[in-house]
């Protein structure tokens, strides 16, 4: 089994040799995976890091999920919610909204030096107007990487319960090995396209925090296998369904798939 770390390989750099101490979130920590998790010997320590810090760090880290989790209320790994800045009208006043630890959300200046401007702002006026910057999505090609390796862990983990089948269909599979060179090195492709298509509004699987009700995760993930043995990894990230091939850097075999199935999401086959 390759779940021991005694004969554990990395299904990214085929490494039998660095540190496998470890665990991996198949889907990060930061949008509320506490569910996915690879045990230790499938990732190695230096592959699992790197995507920790150059890849989901950098993902999770743009402005444009930042604001994502702060609307939705996913705290990161330390358990912090991420902040939304803003800017009051007309004056320009660097406004900071948060969720503190109770569950209320707070507004005030970014700067502490302003609270009293703030509150005497606030006692003047009995509106606040705010504009809130709308993010650029992250780079695309940092994404795909991001899909990639989430893809080929999500397929380890189908192939777990199997002996020595994640070391026999996995990483002795080359028609994987493009994917997994693009996911971990970035190198060999200068794009690796997916499809992305909005499936439900964003905060529709949410309740809300504050008032204690339980909450939904804001990501789904499937394998999706065709007809012409072309393999998808598909997950839906606060509402947006984005579908990538492992096979190589194409996506005709996608929309073919969703041409022959009535445009259907593969994430629910009777509808979201
Ligand atoms: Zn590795």
């Amino acid at each position: 089994m390759t779940n021991s770390t005694e004969n554990a390989q990395c299904i990214f750099c085929k490494t039998t040799s660095a540190p496998f101490t470890s665990i991996e979130h198949i889907v990060p920590e930061s949008l509320g995976n506490t569910d996915y998790i690879l045990p230790r010997g499938v990732v190695c320590d230096p592959c699992n890091n790197y995507f920790a810090s150059k890849v989901e760090g950098r993902i999770l880290g743009s402005d444009y999920f930042r604001q994502a989790r702060h609307r939705n209320g996913i705290p990161s790994k330390r358990n912090r919610i991420p902040i939304q800045e803003a800017l009051s009208f007309p004056d320009a006043m660097r406004l900071e909204m948060g969720i503190a630890r109770d569950g209320s959300p707070y507004i005030g200046p970014a700067d502490e030096s302003q609270n009293d401007n703030f509150a005497s702002r606030l006692l003047n006026s009995n509106r606040l107007t705010a504009i809130f910057p709308v993010a650029d999505p992250p780079d695309q090609r940092l994404f795909a990487r991001f899909l990639l390796a989430m893809g080929l862990e999500a397929l380890a983990d189908r192939m777990l319960p199997v002996p020595r089948g994640i070391e026999v269909d996995h990483i002795n599979n080359q028609h994987l090995d493009e994917a997994r060179t693009f996911a971990r090195y970035g190198s060999g492709r200068d794009v690796w396209p997916f499809h992305e298509a909005r499936i439900y509004p964003e905060g529709r699987h949410f309740h809300d925090l504050a008032d204690g009700t339980s909450c939904d995760i804001p990501h789904e993930y499937t394998l999706l296998f065709t007809d012409n043995n072309e393999l998808y990894f598909v997950i839906a990230i606060f509402g947006i369904q984005y579908s990538i091939n492992l096979g190589g850097p194409e996506i005709e075999g996608f929309h073919q798939w969703l041409a022959a199935n009535n445009d259907q999401s593969p994430l629910y086959p009777q509808g979201p």
